[in-house]
């Protein structure tokens, strides 16, 4: 079998499809889109097609390895997620091939299903106790908030009390036991995270999510040490060298590598690995579309320390279109007690709905994250 073609797609909400054809009428499905940056990743994937037309899909490794090292400079959220958009589609030609789920060739599934959490708040978050149980009534056990708006380096504790009513709102609607996720979201600097990561401590939290970015990663034991709260990062990390440095620098108990910016199934199986060696959980970051999600499930099925997935329906980025409206085989993607079955289609289990993402592609999107500002004028981290 040879690769006769690939093409990308730039859908909304905000996403970025690759397709890979095949002289045997096999076709693989990726997601590359590095959020605000769609179309570059498409330029890049179609850079690194030079490399792909006329080579042998089954050899997944090797064509990885090529596009990785033979192009010289690598790593970073563009070429990665172009990696692993082209990654994910191979290995759904795998699949499709040996007529099974990606996972069975990735050694079985160590689990039946997968637990997921739902958003709730959007960016500025606000009535998240009535969302969180809205969430918990549908059957999710958990859900994930923005802890924040803008924050400054030192900030007042007005904004910390704002948070922790917040996050008291979710506990007092659903109970002692329900699973609350917090994401800093990059916005808070090491001064306020202590503070915010030592008062939330009373109510439980599941995880912390970036409580500062990774420029800063040898901070995260210093955060760690002011509270009993597990440490989750790892969405702006791209490769199993950057990860080496979190492991090296410690703290992180969860890690949320993202499946079409860290290098695809192939690169995050490793990292999954990686993490199991330091007792650390795997919870891959998934704000995407459909693709990206069943990716997600492939790896968790076969990584013992996945303990949650993040899922994008019902988030505030999706406008105008969301997760199954590209999906034919709905009923694989049902949420049921929180949980959600391991993909059971061949390849990587989305059956794309391709006349819905030709006519999307025909004006692409050009979605962007907002600047925000704090109010003396400086840009505040969104
Ligand atoms: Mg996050």
């Amino acid at each position: 079998m040879r690769i006769s073609g690939v093409n990308t797609y730039l859908v909304r909400p905000r996403w970025g499809f690759v397709e890979i054809q095949t002289d045997e009428g096999i076709v693989g499905w990726g997601e590359a889109v590095l959020e605000g940056h769609a179309s570059t990743v498409a330029a890049c994937v179609e850079e690194m097609s030079d490399y792909l037309i006329g080579a042998d899909p089954m050899k997944i490794e090797d064509i990885w390895t090529v596009l990785y090292r033979a192009g010289f400079y690598r790593g970073g959220g563009v070429l990665m997620s172009a990696i692993a958009g082209i990654d994910q589609a191979l290995w759904d030609i795998k699949g499709k091939h040996f007529q099974t789920p990606v996972y069975e060739l990735m050694g079985g599934s160590c689990r039946d299903r997968m637990r997921v959490y739902s958003w709730v708040g959007g960016d500025r978050p606000t009535d998240v106790g009535a969302a969180a149980k809205e969430r918990m009534d549908a059957g999710f056990t958990a859900v994930k908030m923005n802890a924040t708006e803008e924050l400054q380096m030192i900030d007042s504790y007005e904004k910390i009390d704002q948070v922790l009513e917040r996050v008291g709102a979710i506990r007092d609607a659903c109970g002692k036991y329900f699973g609350i996720a917090i994401d800093f979201h990059g916005r808070v600097h090491k001064p306020m995270a202590k503070i915010l990561a030592k008062k939330l401590e009373e109510y439980d939290p599941m995880f912390l999510e970036e409580p500062v970015l990774c420029e800063h990663m040898e901070n995260f034991k210093e955060i760690a040490a002011c509270c009993n709260i597990p440490i989750a990062t790892g969405e702006r990390l791209f490769t199993k060298y950057d990860f080496k440095r979190l492991f090296e620098a410690g703290g992180v108990d969860i890690i949320q590598p993202d499946l079409s910016h860290a290098g695809g199934i192939t690169e995050v199986k490793k990292i999954a690995a990686m993490a199991e060696a330091h007792d650390v959980a795997l919870a891959p970051h998934c704000p995407l579309g459909p693709i990206a999600l069943a990716s997600c499930l492939q790896v968790d099925a076969t990584s013992y320390n996945a303990v949650i997935q993040e899922q994008s329906m019902g988030i505030h980025y999706n406008v105008g279109k969301t997760v199954l409206d590209y999906v034919k085989n709905k009923e694989d993607f049902e949420f049921i007690d929180g949980y959600v079955k391991l993909p059971v289609k061949p390849g990587i289990g989305v059956e794309v709905n391709r006349e819905l993402v030709l006519e999307e592609s025909v004006c692409p999107h050009k979605w962007k994250n907002p600047v925000w500002r704090h109010k003396d004028g400086s840009v505040a981290e969104w």
